[in-house]
């Protein structure tokens, strides 16, 4: 391999992102990636349901502000929030009307009474602390807004950064899937694949050089886009060990789980239910193995589930049939012996981002207390020629494939003014 100004370690969005203002810059860039495809937690699968299906990211959040919704701009997003539908079940029953109102006020007094609490609140507050309890629909909001949205339980993320990376509509879906829209972004960079980076020397004065079974690559800096869930289990070596402060940062930042599940028709009957319906059951405790569910999006055949939080990672446990026997359990539990003539022996197709050893979870939180880990390891090392990317590191877009598209440019810029000899700007 011909060695590059600046090496780029990953192919997802971050590194993608970074490896492209690199060749804009006019500077050599090579990327490394362990997998033997682009776009990391971003992945379609166009073939097992016949329709495109995104194992991880979905939605581009809060797309006026997305860095990536430009980019999409010839890849026909449509909003979702335009033809969003919600069946919320009781006991098997529909809400009533009333009820749904209750569930929207209860969801407004979540955020309002967090957001009050801020100011006062001490600096280990998780976003747990002041969740309102004991309404009728004050569980199923924490369910939603902790395993389902943030991947994790919501006493295990601090209570700032929670609110910091809230996410607003619209929310659009790319029909061909956010996966192979970055797939696309990734044509003609000079990827290599199936190279994963064991050891990453830094200390040099002249720069970096990454080892791994693919050899040897020197680079005058380097951009790391790894999972923090790999940074903190010791994934890739750093010779000279990192400093203290970026190590915890990535402890701080750990990985929540949502797993993803496509459930194809096997024939005619769409169960009621009008593409785009949101399927969901009022849970009575936050940690509840609750599934939710898109109904046929775009009109295709297949339902689309999610799982997250606690009840994912035990999912996971359990081994690759288990989403799917809860997925189908929770569908026979809304609709009867219809649910398995409607579903049964059609295809499925599940993520398992758990045990995935290039992931090892979803996307990241900070814990109680550490709000500051994002800013902490988003800051460039020696001087520019060390830096980290990826959703963990967006202070604002965390979680998300914009957040981890707008560090790696970041990332990209402070590599970039090292070799120029200029001090990397203060973190934002
Ligand atoms: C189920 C699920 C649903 C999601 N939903 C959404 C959503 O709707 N909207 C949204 O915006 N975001 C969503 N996300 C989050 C989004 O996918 C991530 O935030 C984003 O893709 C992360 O990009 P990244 O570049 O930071 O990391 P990654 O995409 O993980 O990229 C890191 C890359 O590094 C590679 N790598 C790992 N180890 C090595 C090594 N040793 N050497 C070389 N390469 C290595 C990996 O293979 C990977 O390609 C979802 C994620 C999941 C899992």
């Amino acid at each position: 391999m011909a060695d590059p100004d600046i090496l780029v370690v990953g192919a997802g969005a971050a590194g993608l992102a970074a490896a492209r203002a690199i060749r804009a810059a006019g500077r050599g860039v090579r990327v490394l990636e362990a997998r033997h495809r682009p776009g990391g937690r971003a992945w379609t699968d166009s073939t097992t349901l016949a329709a495109p299906f995104d194992l991880g990211a979905t939605w581009l959040h809060q797309a006026l502000d997305n860095p990536l919704a430009p980019l999409a701009a010839g890849a026909a997003p449509f909003d979702h929030d335009a033809v969003r539908r919600h069946l919320c079940l009781i006991d098997g029953r529909p809400a009533a009307e009333a009820e749904m109102a209750d569930y929207d006020a209860t969801y407004a007094a979540f955020h309002a009474r967090l957001r009050a609490a801020l100011p006062e609140a001490p600096p280990g507050a998780s976003a747990a602390d002041f969740a309102p309890r004991g309404g009728p629909w004050d569980a199923m909001v924490a369910h939603w807004e902790g395993p389902v949205i943030c991947a994790a339980p919501l006493a295990e993320m601090d209570l700032r950064d929670f609110l910091d990376t809230q996410l607003d509509a619209p929310n659009w879906l790319l029909p061909q899937g956010i996966g192979n829209f970055l797939s696309g972004l990734a044509a003609g960079l000079p990827i290599a694949y199936g190279a994963a980076v064991e050891r990453l020397e830094w200390g040099r004065a002249g720069g970096v050089v990454a080892e791994g079974a693919f050899g040897r690559v020197s680079a005058r800096a380097a951009i790391v886009t790894l999972p923090t869930a790999l940074l903190a289990a010791g994934a890739l070596r750093f010779d000279p060990p990192l400093p203290a402060e970026t190590e915890q940062a990535a402890h701080d930042l750990p990985l929540g789980l949502l797993n993803k599940i496509g459930l194809r028709a096997a024939g005619e009957d769409r169960l009621g239910l009008a593409p785009f319906t949101g399927l969901e059951r009022r849970v009575e405790r936050e940690d509840e193995a609750a599934m939710t569910f898109i109904a046929w999006p775009f009109g295709q055949d297949h339902l689309m589930g999610f799982l997250g939080g606690p009840a994912a990672w035990e999912a996971s446990r359990e081994g690759p049939a288990a989403l799917e026997e809860l997925a189908r359990a929770e569908l026979r539990a809304a609709f009867g012996p219809r649910a398995d003539a409607a579903l049964l022996g059609a295809a499925a197709l599940a993520s398992d981002w758990g045990n995935d050893p290039y992931a090892r979870g979803a996307y990241s939180h900070a814990r109680p207390g550490r709000a500051a880990a994002r800013r902490i390891l988003g800051t460039p090392l020696a001087g520019g020629r060390l830096c980290f990317a990826g959703e963990a590191c967006h202070p604002r877009l965390a979680a998300t494939v914009g957040g981890a598209w707008e560090s790696g440019e970041w990332a990209a810029h402070a590599a970039l003014a090292a070799l120029a000899g200029v001090p990397p700007e203060p973190v934002r």
